[in-house]
């Protein structure tokens, strides 16, 4: 399973580094075999050589130039961070990105290896329109994107849901998954207001191969309890097979 931390713009550098130290430290000492990421502040970014993979919340489709306050794979290779986040619904809805930019953005990553983490989301009011406005408006998130990218890994995250304390019902989890199922092979993580309370829940769901989580994971030990989770929800589905 995949269990992945958006910092946002939370947490310094020394921060960050006591964090990923915990994190590691617990990652070993527990024999954790789940794929952990996080996803620090562009300035707590660091080359990293343990179990923790360190992606980016944020990189411009671009080697270098003239994009003042943006970072390109020049600034990411210092540091080997070979994994972004594409489509957060903040970047959507805060920052203005397009899905134009965004599949753009999507392409050249792509075209540079980077492991992908993919956001798409429906706010409230989609929600509320009823089923189909829903999948069409997912769909249209999903506009130039390649979804057969062998480094994909998808996030379905409610707007709605995200940093609410509101989520889903678990028949709506499962069964918005099972449709993005269908169109693609790769793993498909929930996110929107997983916390520690609630995150061995969702990772049991059909369909859910892991899950993105923002302020739920600013601590570092309820994080290391939904690895946890995760770890042992997968032991169980092994188990069981
Ligand atoms: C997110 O922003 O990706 C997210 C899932 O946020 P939160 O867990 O705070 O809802």
């Amino acid at each position: 399973m995949i269990v992945a931390a958006n910092f946002k713009t939370n947490l310094t550098r020394y921060q960050t580094r006591e964090y990923l130290s915990r994190l590691e430290a617990f990652i070993h000492d527990n024999n954790i075999s789940q794929e952990v990421f996080i996803f620090p502040t562009a300035t707590s970014i660091y080359s990293h050589a343990g179990k923790v993979n360190i992606g980016i919340q944020n990189a411009y489709p671009t080697k270098n130039g003239a994009f003042t306050g943006e970072i390109g794979t020049d600034q990411l290779d210092e540091f080997e961070i070979r994994t972004v986040l594409i489509g957060h619904s903040e970047r959507r809805h805060v920052l203005g990105e397009t899905q134009e930019f965004i599949a753009n953005k999507y392409q050249f990553y792509k075209e540079h290896g980077y492991k992908i983490i993919y956001c798409i989301g429906e706010p409230l009011e989609v929600r509320k329109s009823g089923t189909s406005e829903m999948m069409s408006y997912l769909d249209s998130q999903l506009v130039g994107i390649d979804m057969h990218y062998e480094n994909l890994i998808l996030a379905y995250e409610p707007v709605w849901a995200i940093g609410t304390g509101v989520t889903p019902t678990n028949e709506d989890i499962v069964s918005l998954h099972s449709a993005l199922r269908r169109t693609c092979t790769a793993s498909i993580l929930y996110g929107g207001s997983v916390k520690a309370d609630n995150a061995k829940e969702i990772l049991s769901l059909k369909n859910v191969d892991g899950i993105l989580v923002g302020s739920g994971a600013l601590d570092v030990d309820d994080f290391c309890s939904m690895i946890n989770d995760a770890e042992n929800i997968k032991l169980n589905k092994e188990i069981n097979r």
